[in-house]
């Protein structure tokens, strides 16, 4: 990341135009109702389709049988066909948690492909940052979970976190994070972001409105540097899908303009929000995420500021403890000092570092992360110690790297 230089605005790496083929999935009710009324149909047609894809889960139009067979037929001639997203191949972790690697449509395969994680129960993640006003992400203690599984249909889970990609790899290349070793391949659009999800419900058959399932947008890619696909993939999930916003996390390195528009945006489809923060101070985090050159700790704060809080939702701090580097008592008490003076309703989650193959840091001992993590309770700072999930398949958080070793 040059000094002084735009450069990272400019590395949005655009995106496949939407709409060049008569893929549906991806389109809200609006913008089917207005193709279907160029066709000449009625423009509620429109909402039979978003409901059968969105909510029913159907990937093929013939399937849409809300619709009369003749207009099904019609449609298939002219090319049109749902296009979701496809999990070709799954990977899954002795502790339960699935990878995926989610193709999408496109003549290189390739290079189109990116990665989310299914985690049941979670990974401790949404603790404490005010998920639970929505008492549909309300944890449930262990010993209740057997029975809450057995009303949820027998399944092996009471409630689960989908962790969902944003970019074909990343540009802003944090030295622990394997991603950023693809570099920045491509944009996703907002029905790959948002099919991601859709393909994971639908195979995990959740009920939507019932189950309590949790959307972090932490997988590849920098939110915010796909800001408006991004954006338009959350207003799918809320508004098509039905999923809460309250149960959406997003994470940014700090993409101070991208922080400055998800301030604006309305409370109905804001997720929450998370800083990947990883260092007390200006001169670490420069070294481990060179992003901090461009924006410091400092100006990262500052435009948080400007997002309106709902009452009693906090503001993540993520922070990745990296052996000798980021881990020690010293930068435990600095890291609640400048947590305590943004003056803001925080949190600190921590991630014991997860290896990755030629980076060479090493994962505290969990002794150290617990003792770290009491020197911040100590100074009134709420900690939460995000589980490693699925570490054995390359799941972890800053482990998508697309590896096809399960
Ligand atoms: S941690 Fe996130 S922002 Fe940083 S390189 Fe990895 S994917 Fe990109």
């Amino acid at each position: 990341v040059p000094k002084n230089s735009n450069e990272l605005i400019l590395l949005d790496a655009g995106t496949p135009l939407a709409g060049c083929n008569n893929r549906v999935f991806g389109l809200d009710t609006d913008t089917l109702a207005a193709r279907l009324a160029d066709l000449g149909e009625q423009p509620y047609r429109g909402k039979q389709i978003s409901e059968a894809m969105y909510n029913q889960f159907v990937t093929d139009i013939i399937e849409i049988t809300t619709l009369p067979e003749k207009l099904r037929r019609q449609l298939i001639d002219k090319g049109w066909h749902v296009g979701r997203p496809t999990i070709a191949q799954p990977f899954k972790s002795t502790d339960g948690t699935e990878r995926y690697l989610v193709e999408f449509e496109g003549e290189n395969s390739k290079s189109q492909t990116a990665e989310a994680v299914w985690m049941p129960e979670g990974d401790g993640g949404e603790a404490g940052d005010g998920s639970d006003s929505d008492p549909s992400t309300v944890d449930v203690a262990p010993s209740l979970r057997s029975r809450s599984a057995e009303r949820a249909g027998g399944r092996p889970w009471s409630r689960a976190t989908i962790c969902v990609s944003s970019q074909i790899g990343c540009a802003v290349n944090c030295q622990f994070c394997l991603t950023a070793k693809l570099g920045l391949q491509r944009n996703l659009t907002p029905g790959e972001i948002a099919g991601q999800v859709v393909a994971i419900l639908d195979r995990q058959k959740v009920r939507i409105g019932r189950d309590r399932v949790n959307l972090v947008f932490m997988g590849m890619g920098e939110p915010f540097l796909n800001y408006d696909n991004f954006m338009a993939a959350v207003r799918l999930l809320v508004r098509e899908v039905g999923l809460s916003p309250l149960r959406m996390t997003v994470s940014t390195s700090g993409i101070v303009p991208g922080i400055e528009r998800f301030a604006q945006e309305p409370l109905d489809v804001r997720p929450k929000l998370a800083i990947s923060l990883n260092a007390p101070n200006d001169a670490i985090r420069a070294e481990v995420m060179p992003i901090n050159r461009k924006w410091s700790i400092a100006a990262v704060i500052d435009a948080v500021r400007r997002v309106p809080m709902r009452s009693r939702e906090r503001v993540t701090f993520e922070y990745v403890l990296l052996g000798g580097v980021t881990d020690q008592p010293a930068h435990a008490r600095e890291l609640a000092r400048l947590v305590r003076r943004t003056g803001l309703p925080a949190k600190i989650n921590l991630i014991a570092w997860n290896s990755g193959p030629g980076i060479a840091y090493t994962t505290p001992s969990s002794a150290t992360v617990e003792a770290f993590q009491n020197l911040l309770k100590g100074e009134g700072i709420p900690a939460y110690i995000r589980q490693p999930r699925g570490r054995d398949i390359f799941a972890a958080c800053g482990q998508l790297k697309r590896t096809v070793e399960g």
